[in-house]
């Protein structure tokens, strides 16, 4: 939802995400724009005429494309989702995305899942990827979840950070509750750590785009206690990286400091790559491929090629 697919920004540099297929047809804006490589030029020059020419013989070999040329502006460092939020990242102006809707008015949202009470907020977005996934649990026979806590304002987070306290609770701006890719997860029957609701969730919510965000064994990196019940939207195929590697977001950006990333997710491949922000904004990627980009919320994005098909020649 708040990923920014990168084909547009690629278009606009003209090389574009696809960029490996070439299409001959006239007034094919692409086969100059290719060859200035600048936004500027592409959409100067492009005259019937020189287009017609290019394309009445044989086109003429020319050097292979081997990747991705993309433009990122700063702003989408902190962009996307997987943005880091701890002590040290707040949560940017407007990170909030699509507005969150009060859970216990909007009944049409609510699918499979229960409300510990009608004050919860979550956008309808995130709503919809929780249900499908609880939908799917339920064939199982896991069915007792409930919504806890999903998106809250600065005020709310302020008022919880004073009544438990900097232990128990992130200042205002600093919680993954108010970024609003976030909710906390309940089962009616016990609680998560021990519930089958919490256990479904800790094997299988990775399938769909979320993680569990502060693990047991994980706090020394997280910095925040163990809670069976706090999951985070990151998406795919993120989540399936996270969950076979075992790693939590902040080991996961760092991993991908060190080198890029190949998976596969849903039957296609992937590319995953870090790359920091430079002053003029380009980025060369070696692949080529549908891509999404997402900021790190730190210092630079994460470029996601879908490369093909799963075993396809690239
Ligand atoms: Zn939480």
């Amino acid at each position: 939802m708040k990923t920014l697919l990168c084909v547009l920004a690629a278009l606009l540099l003209i090389t574009g995400c696809e960029s490996q297929t070439r299409n001959d047809t006239p007034n094919n804006t692409a086969d100059s724009a290719d060859q200035d490589n600048t936004a500027g030029s592409a959409n100067q020059d492009n005259t019937a005429g020189s287009a017609d020419q290019d394309n009445a013989e044989a086109p003429v070999p020319e050097p292979e494309e081997t990747g991705l040329s993309i433009h990122v502006k700063k702003e989408q460092i902190h962009e996307g989702s997987l943005l880091l939020i701890d002590r040290e990242h707040a949560v940017p102006p407007g990170g909030e995305g699509e507005p969150a809707v009060n859970l216990y008015e909007h009944k049409e949202l609510r699918k499979g899942f229960g409300l510990l009470d009608n004050t919860v907020r979550l956008s309808p977005d995130l709503t919809e990827k929780f249900a499908k996934m609880v939908v799917d649990a339920a064939k199982v026979g896991i069915d007792h979840f409930l919504i806890s806590s999903g998106y809250r304002d600065e005020a709310e987070q302020n008022k919880l950070h004073k009544e438990m306290g900097d232990d128990r609770a992130m200042p205002a701006g600093h919680s993954e509750h108010n970024l609003g890719l976030s909710l906390d997860i309940g089962s009616s029957l016990e609680e998560m750590s021990e519930a089958p609701e919490g256990k479904w969730l800790a094997e299988n919510a990775w399938k769909y785009g979320f993680i569990q965000r502060y693990p047991e064994d994980k706090t020394a990196i997280t910095g925040i206690m163990y809670e069976p019940w706090h999951f985070r939207y990151v998406g795919l195929p993120h989540s399936a990286v996270m969950k076979e590697q075992d790693l939590t977001l902040e080991q996961y950006l760092a991993e991908l400091k060190e080198h890029s990333i190949s998976t596969t997710s849903g039957g296609r491949a992937y590319e995953i790559y870090y790359y920091p922000i430079s002053a003029d904004g380009n980025i060369q990627v070696p692949v080529t491929g549908s891509c999404e980009i997402d900021g790190n919320n730190e210092d630079g994005v994460i470029v996601t090629v879908d490369t093909g098909p799963e075993g396809g020649a690239k």
